[in-house]
């Protein structure tokens, strides 16, 4: 039987999501954009622009459910989602959660913490904003998202897996990730399954941060999900070439793991803040991050090599259903193969 997911217009069954991209984001702000307003103001109209365009474009190429990976307080903003997915006509999940120490905002639950039990409100937040709405709407999250720094998952991001593990046991809703350059994926599956997080629930992201097949494979050892969501960023942030991570991809579905893999962007398409000035180094490097360069480039890459019609439906449409609503079927034939190998 279906499971239920939070959309940004609301529930809709898990067999509904259809092809799916599992982390990009609308739009995007570095905490410290909200500082900058006399040259940075928000223009909420160019934020649904810029939205729906999107929308067509991914729309083009069958994808009907795209997981807004954006933290809170790095400029989520449920309501601007839920107009983008009505006037674009795209299914939206959008997340609860707070990003990485280094690059969110942790002075607000730090300071909480050294004072009072800043876990416990943490929890709060997660239960309240996937059961009953978030920021006083009635708009609730689907995923959570939680986030670890580069080789160390530091205390105060303990405190987030802690609770987002806690908050999956009694909503039943996935966690995603992200990982900071290729780093702490196997610490990270190990953390949330540990505090009681089912696997199948847990997509441990930026994965493809790391061409190392071994480090996939100690991850996957675990029973998550990995994803290669960062399709499209080369050379900045620790990001591998794509043709790299293409590599390590194939290997991995060489190997028999395509119901374990899914595949994004985590593309920003409107940074909040003053517009993005880029070198022309960087720009060329960045050319192809778009939320359509999947579809257009890389796809093609993987069937001459290959990968089947079969191999990709399953990685877009029914990999993300799975993580949402794992399927005792999908189960029952793993363990056939694997009894057959
Ligand atoms: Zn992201």
């Amino acid at each position: 039987m279906a499971t239920t997911v939070n959309t940004v217009t609301g529930p809709i069954s898990s067999d509904d999501l259809g092809k799916t991209l599992v982390h990009e984001h609308f739009f995007f702000g570095y905490p410290g954009y909200q500082g900058d307003v006399t040259f940075g103001k928000f223009d909420r109209e160019e934020a649904i622009r810029v939205g729906l365009d999107v929308a067509e474009k991914v729309k083009a190429h069958g994808v009907r459910t795209v997981v807004d990976a954006t933290p809170n307080e790095c400029g989520r903003d449920p309501e601007i989602l839920r107009e983008i997915s009505e006037r674009g006509d795209i299914q939206i999940v959008c997340s609860t959660g707070y990003y990485y120490e280094g690059e969110g905002a942790p002075a607000y639950f730090k300071f909480r913490a050294a004072l009072g039990p800043a876990e416990d409100e943490i929890f709060e937040m997660f239960i309240k904003e996937i059961t009953e709405g978030i920021g006083g709407t009635d708009i609730k999250a689907g995923v959570i998202k939680l986030a670890s720094s580069k080789d160390v998952i530091t205390d105060y991001e303990s405190m987030f897996f802690r609770c987002g593990a806690k908050a999956q046991r009694e909503t039943g809703i996935p966690i995603i990730t992200h990982t900071q350059e290729g780093t702490m994926g196997p610490e990270q599956a190990q953390l949330l399954i540990s505090e009681g997080a089912d696997p199948r629930k847990c997509q441990i992201g930026h994965m493809d941060g790391n061409t190392d097949v071994a480090y996939h494979l100690a991850t996957l050892e675990h029973g998550v999900n990995v994803a290669f969501d960062r399709f499209g960023i080369q050379g900045i942030v620790g990001a591998p070439m794509d043709e790299a991570r293409t590599a390590t991809l194939i290997g991995l579905l060489g190997l028999g793991y395509t119901d374990r893999i899914l595949l994004s962007h985590d593309t920003v398409n409107l940074w909040l803040g003053r517009p993005l000035v880029m070198p022309d180094s960087v720009a060329q490097l960045l050319a192809n991050w778009h939320p359509t360069h999947l579809f257009e480039n890389i796809v093609p890459k993987l069937k001459q090599a290959g990968v089947t019609d079969q191999q990709i439906e399953t990685i877009f449409v029914e990999n993300p259903r799975n993580l949402f609503d794992p399927q005792p079927v999908r189960e029952a034939a793993r363990a056939e193969a694997t009894l057959e190998r």
